[in-house]
């Protein structure tokens, strides 16, 4: 049983029925994630935790991930980490640097590949190999923190927007999310961990009801479902109005903006009528419209010119009355920018 596949809640119980209570999880959360110690026999030498646990958690040291390259921008300094699995599959990670002097935030994988077929990224043309265990997960965050914090800086926040849809890993995902967040373990505010999803309506609204307190981000790509369809498959499922509604719907449970990501496309979705409707599809649900230009590999589809942009952002302001801000997708120059993820380079 490998301590980072488990909620912290779960762990508890799991101790409890061993009769360990909660100071004995507290310790070997704080041994794995504050000191990075993987080895059960260090676990009972260096925390006093008892050997019958210790043995039943992990009868040798805990696996990682082996670490394969690492890329920094020169541009802007945007790191890529490129990890191996035990069976020899790449998948990849990158640390942003915030604008908080010294503030790192990392994003993360949650599969290899990708079964979501956006025509615009890189990871899609991977097609899906497998989801990604919630130890994977958790590792990338170590094997990244370390690194951050070689360098004198300091991880302080992690996004889910790496390789894979989320929300079609649900279950490892929010475990990794939960064990980030807890206190014995990541330390990582709830409100600086973003889940991001292409828009699954039925895992939205599940998330909803369980009541998680991470931010939600869901990428829409088009306004209406024609162009959709055409840059994101899934929306043949369900019609872009059901998944702002999904989106409304938690932003209302949550009192909380939910951040609606656009990836802007020149001359395909950045005109005064893609404002239009926007504006009329998103009305008075409180969101914040992220505007991330493309950064298509293949060159099939190329960014807004800057006149474009603005053109845009100008009609966005006449039409929706929600905060439209500008992300900017760094790591372009190594492969390290949104939707350009693919485990190679
Ligand atoms: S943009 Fe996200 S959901 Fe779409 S194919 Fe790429 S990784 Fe998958």
């Amino acid at each position: 049983m490998d301590p980072r596949n488990v909620r912290p809640s779960e762990l508890e119980v799991w101790a409890a029925e061993r009769d360990c209570d909660a100071t004995v999880v507290r310790k070997l959360l704080s041994a794995i994630f504050r000191r990075g110690v993987l080895e059960p026999g260090r676990w009972m030498a260096e925390s006093q935790i008892p050997k019958r646990l210790a043995l039943s958690v992990a009868p040798s040291p805990l696996p990682r991930l082996t670490l394969d390259g690492s890329v920094v921008s020169p541009k802007d300094g945007f790191q890529k980490l490129r990890f191996r699995t035990g069976e020899g599959l790449a998948l990849e990670t990158v640390l942003i640097p915030l604008h908080k002097e010294g503030a790192v935030s990392v994003c993360l994988s949650s599969q290899i590949g990708c079964a979501m077929g956006c025509t615009f990224c890189a990871t899609a043309r991977m097609a899906i190999r497998r989801n990604l265990q919630a130890w994977e997960i958790i590792d990338q965050f170590l094997q990244a923190r370390e690194l951050v914090q070689a360098q004198g800086r300091r991880v302080t926040g992690a996004v889910f927007m790496g390789m894979g849809e989320p929300f079609l890993n649900y279950d490892h995902v929010l475990t990794a999310a939960d064990l980030l967040r807890s206190s014995s373990a990541g330390s990582v505010a709830a409100k600086a961990i973003t889940i991001s999803t292409v828009g699954l309506v039925p895992e939205i609204d599940r998330y909803t009801r369980e009541g998680h307190r991470y931010r939600l981000a869901v990428s829409l790509g088009a306004a209406t479902d024609a162009k959709r369809k055409e840059l994101v498959p899934v929306a043949s499922r369900w019609p872009v109005a059901e998944v702002v509604a999904a989106a409304r719907r938690h932003a209302l449970a949550r009192r909380a903006r939910v951040t609606l990501a656009y990836v802007c496309i020149g001359g395909v979705n950045v005109g005064e009528e893609d404002a239009r409707a926007l504006g009329e599809l998103i009305g008075d649900t409180p969101v914040r419209v992220d505007l991330i230009e493309v950064t298509d590999t293949t060159g099939r589809y190329l960014p807004p010119t800057a006149e474009e942009l603005q053109a845009f952002r100008d009609a966005l302001t006449r039409h929706v009355g929600q905060p439209i801000v500008r992300r900017y997708s760094g790591g372009k120059d190594i492969q390290a920018a949104c939707g350009t993820l693919a485990g190679v380079g």
